[in-house]
């Protein structure tokens, strides 16, 4: 084989596996169907190379694994929380900890102990755990993300960044005292995993802080978020990740991380703050919903899992193979000419199922019916990201109609190789191949909240 570029490969070598299972394409035709054309609903057994999502699947490392055994299970004041907060302390730069069962956890606390009913909530696109905990404290969200985050194909290095005008436009409508804050996604799941730049997020600091507003940032990618500023922005190329994970940070005023991404942990979550009376609230509140605040419904060991999951995760090699993988399933798509997301994010690859599906109306949910037929194909699952995941509007209960209808193939971190990826990508262009014969569905079942979880379907 010639090669035409220099090889790369994964930073790891592998010490334990975990057997593959291959099924027939009848049985998965009869699998999907049971589960209600819904890939969250089918069984993990019934998968081939599972690509639902990044969170909590995650491969630990050694370090990891061997620190599960230092688990210090007392109720009170366990040792592995002191050295989470000192961690989160040391790399993301904030001064209080307080840790909850996983991400949405965190948003909970945060959510309730800063909104009022009538507030409004700005941000650069939703994420659908974060804006249900704002509506549920009696916040309205608001998206202020650019507009360029909601097309799929322009290229921009920030595609994640906050459109000031927006954010000032809102101020001068419902007033500055009706926003306690503004969140900022750092990288922007739901807009294909793309970043803000760290002049975006100072500005917003700026603007923010010039109307008494929060910033609060949700930190779950934001490693990936680091990486992209250390390539594309000017100045940051010989910086580290730990300083501009650092320096991104302290234009914040606190943050809710799902430890489940970025981390490489399985489980667990918290939120960081640095107003004093904001982490006495936070830490009260836990108390009644998670657990104790040395634990937040956590095991000693998974605190400690993310306090060492934290030094991996702004180690060069890591982040670096981390984002290159995601590319390199990317560019294989992009050369094959499938429609997917450009510039290609940090953490998944994003097939556009409109123009895949050119021929089904959003309202027949094609980039759930996209994501139903990949897993018939080929064993992949993948996850529904369109008009299902946007739900309904909140006051008028219509469906909200989000520009983008996307099918989101994550890559879990340290889980599969690049042979792996190679045979995604040869099912997506299979697919491809016959896309005209594809028919859409129409919803049975929709639960009231987070639908897109626990829907089911029927073919039309
Ligand atoms: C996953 C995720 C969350 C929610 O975290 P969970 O641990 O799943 O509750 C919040 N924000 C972003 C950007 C995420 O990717």
């Amino acid at each position: 084989m010639a090669f035409t570029r220099k090889p790369w490969a994964e930073p790891y070598k592998i010490k334990v596996v975990e057997p593959l299972k291959m099924t027939t394409r009848e049985h998965r035709e009869v699998k999907i169907k049971e589960s209600g054309y819904n890939t969250f609903l089918l069984r993990s057994e019934d998968v081939y190379i599972d690509l639902l999502t990044d969170s909590g699947t995650n491969a630990m490392s050694d370090y990891q694994w061997a620190g599960m055994m230092l688990g210090d299970e007392a109720y009170a004041g366990s040792k592995n929380f002191y050295f989470l907060e000192e961690n989160v302390q040391k790399y993301y730069n904030y001064k209080y900890v307080v840790p909850t069962h996983q991400g949405r956890g965190a948003e909970h606390l945060i959510s309730q102990a800063l909104i009022k009913k009538g507030d409004y909530v700005p941000g650069n696109m939703y994420f659908t755990t974060t804006r249900q905990h704002q509506e549920l404290a009696g916040g309205t969200f608001v998206d202020v993300i650019i507009d360029e985050a909601h097309n799929p194909s322009v290229e921009l290095p920030f595609k994640g960044n906050v459109d000031l005008n927006k954010f000032q436009a809102l101020i001068d409508k419902v007033g500055a005292e009706k926003i306690p804050y503004i969140t900022v996604g750092a990288t922007v799941n739901m807009a294909g995993g793309q970043p803000v730049s760290m002049a975006n997020i100072k500005d917003v600091h700026d603007l923010a802080h010039k109307y008494n507003i929060r910033v609060i940032l949700d930190a779950t990618r934001v490693t990936e978020n680091a990486y992209f500023i250390q390539q594309r922005e000017e100045g940051y190329k010989d910086k580290s990740i730990e300083a501009i994970l650092r320096e991104f940070c302290s234009y914040t005023d606190g943050a809710t991380v799902s430890g489940k991404k970025d981390v490489y942990t399985n489980i667990g979550g918290f939120v960081a703050i640095n107003d004093p009376d904001v982490f006495d609230e936070l830490r009260n509140m836990v108390v009644v919903y998670e657990g104790l605040h040395t634990y937040g419904g956590l095991a000693g060991r998974d605190m400690e899992a993310m306090a060492r999951g934290i030094e991996e995760m702004v180690k060069q090699e890591n982040i670096e193979f981390r984002v290159k993988q995601v590319q390199y399933l990317g560019d294989l798509l992009i050369e094959a000419g499938i429609p997917i997301v450009q510039p290609v994010g940090g953490h998944a690859v994003f097939l556009d199922a409109r123009k895949f599906y050119e021929h089904l109306p959003q309202t027949q949910y094609p980039a759930q019916a996209l994501a139903a037929d990949l897993y018939i194909e080929s064993g992949v699952r993948s996850m529904e990201r369109g008009i299902v995941s946007a739900g309904r509007n909140k006051e008028t209960g219509e469906e909200n109609k989000p520009r983008l209808e996307l099918v989101r193939l994550t890559i879990p971190r340290r889980v599969y190789t690049q042979s792996h990826l190679d045979v995604v990508a040869y099912s997506v262009i299979e697919l491809y191949k016959h896309r005209e014969k594809a028919t859409g569905l129409k919803m049975v079942y929709e639960p009231a909240y987070l639908r897109f979880f626990q829907a089911r379907f029927e073919r039309l």
